[in-house]
């Protein structure tokens, strides 16, 4: 059962109403060869091993969010997603 507490700080937490999302990614799918910094340059920097760095900043712009789009549908180990 959850404590009181908990239950209250859950509905204290503020609420994440933007309807922009960001590009995310699970770690422990990804292989690290960086086919999406190529569709998705804007968003997406690789570090010296060639695993992605993404950008923190919600997909504000139409063009950034074709970008992550292109990314998401490319990667081959479904490890880009977008999210909140
Ligand atoms: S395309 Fe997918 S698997 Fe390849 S580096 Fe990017 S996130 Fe990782």
């Amino acid at each position: 059962m959850t404590p009181p507490e908990a239950v209250l700080r859950q509905a204290r937490a503020p609420v994440d109403e933007s309807p922009d999302p960001h590009l995310r990614i699970d770690p422990s799918l990804c292989d690290g060869v960086g086919i999406c910094s190529h569709l998705a340059p804007d968003l997406i920097t690789v570090d010296s091993w060639g695993y992605p760095i993404l950008t923190p900043a919600r997909l504000t712009r139409a063009g950034d969010r074709r970008q992550a789009t292109a990314a998401v549908a490319a990667c081959p180990k479904k490890a880009l997603y977008l999210g909140h």
